[in-house]
């Protein structure tokens, strides 16, 4: 089966008994047992619920895989992965711009209990292969990375880690199953925020963790349970009916971004467009080999002050301000004062993370309509008068934009 057919008709079968073509939300915490210990498959929702099964069943079966659990979110499903697999002392790297979240998971939690955390950027594997060794356990991989939209090499990096007998746990939120399928490229775990692109219309937190092998999928699935951060019925049905339409909408969503890719390249009040679909892109090849499409996500690195910028992401008619990404409906964000400002200033420069980059996750509105709505917003974006610029510049402090208490979400 193909992925359109799959999506429809994977692990959906008509409810049996009903012949409901959906299948029902089982609404419930409980299920009736003839006798103690004696039931039909369930008996407690946290444990296991058949609205959660059919998700699970359905994410399994679109990364081609046996194991699937899905969890309260993306970062409970990090968590879960990080906690079932991490003996102490073990070491985990990652790359420098992986999702804010991770960064402070990883920082926070696991590194105070004597995790090894260690930062190597894949654009080089050459330090890779030498930082890997047989105390490292896990190799977090996430491609496409935000907002720069590079493109690591999966299996490049899968064979480095594998020669060490390290895992490869692949964040494939960017590309969705539609773009990329890490397990081909021998990834041994995939992990997706289902709130973004799979459940599709900025309504749901959710997140959900895949394995290949039954032997690293066990202890997982058991935190599940143990842990308790299992998403809600209603949360898993709202995802079941978004995946039904995944793959039109990531089309569309793809070629909204490449329109407005090329649409703005060489615009005076742009300095740069991050979209691994252009052919100068750094990654533009790995890209082409690895994903089936160049993904939903442009980044535009703008000319013009700060102020310019704070305004461009504020007043956009279609665009709306706010964080996420893979919703039906355009969203703009300004990643040093919002996903990423618990990033030190520092770090953001070194990463080339400016305050007047912007990321764009369009939606599945019109191309035309989008791109009017973003050069509207282009004639008030200055192109700044470089040496000026160089001269009076500061990086933005938090005060100033006004961050949120909790940031890197
Ligand atoms: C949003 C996101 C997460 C975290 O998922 P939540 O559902 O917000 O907990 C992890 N990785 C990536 C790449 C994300 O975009």
């Amino acid at each position: 089966m193909k992925l359109a057919t799959q999506l429809i008709h994977a692990a959906q079968p008509s409810e049996p008994g009903t012949g409901a073509i959906v299948a029902p939300i089982y609404q419930t915490s409980t299920f009736e047992q003839q006798a103690p210990g004696i039931n039909a498959g369930y008996d407690y929702s946290r444990t296991n619920n058949p609205t959660r099964e059919r998700l699970d069943g359905v994410l399994a079966a679109l990364e081609g895989v046996e194991h699937a659990a899905v969890y309260a979110s993306g970062l409970a499903a990090e968590n879960a992965i990080l906690q079932a697999l991490l003996r102490p002392g073990d070491k985990v790297i990652v790359p420098p711009d992986v999702y804010g979240g991770t960064h402070r998971l990883l920082k926070n939690v696991y590194e105070p209990r004597s995790h090894v955390i260690r930062t190597v950027d894949y654009s080089d594997l050459t330090t890779l292969a030498r930082t890997v060794s047989s105390a490292t356990r896990i190799v977090w991989v996430e491609t496409p990375t935000n907002p720069r939209l590079l493109i690591y090499d999966i299996e490049a990096i899968c064979e480095i880690a594998h020669r060490h007998g390290a895992l490869v746990v692949v964040d494939n939120t960017f590309a969705s199953p539609v773009l990329q399928h890490p397990f081909e490229h021998g990834a041994d775990v995939v992990l997706h925020s289902v709130t973004k692109y799979l459940a599709g219309h900025s309504d749901v937190i959710l997140g959900a963790v895949l394995a290949k092998d039954e032997a690293v999928f066990e202890p997982i699935k058991t935190l599940q349970n143990t842990c308790g951060a299992v998403p809600s019925p209603f949360d898993c049905w709202l995802a079941l009916r978004g995946i039904k339409t995944l793959e039109l909408r990531v089309k569309r969503h793809t070629e909204n971004a490449f329109a407005i890719a090329h649409a703005l390249k060489g615009h005076e009040a742009v300095a740069r467009v991050y979209y691994p679909g252009l052919p100068d892109h750094p990654n533009h090849d790995i890209a082409r080999r690895q994903m089936e499409g160049f993904g939903g996500i442009v980044s535009l690195e703008l000319e013009g002050t700060v102020d310019d910028v704070r305004e461009f992401v504020s007043s956009r008619r279609l665009f709306k301000l706010g964080e996420s990404l893979g919703g039906v409906k355009s969203l703009i964000c300004h990643p040093a004062t919002m996903t990423h400002a618990a990033i030190p200033a520092k770090t953001r420069a070194e990463l080339g993370l400016t305050d007047t980059l912007v990321r764009l996750s369009p939606g599945i509105e019109d191309a035309g309509d989008l791109i009017e709505d973003l050069l509207e917003g282009l004639r008030s974006v200055r192109p700044k008068d470089r040496e000026a610029c160089l001269a009076g510049h500061r990086p933005i402090t938090r005060k100033e934009g006004s961050a949120p208490a909790r940031s890197a979400r």
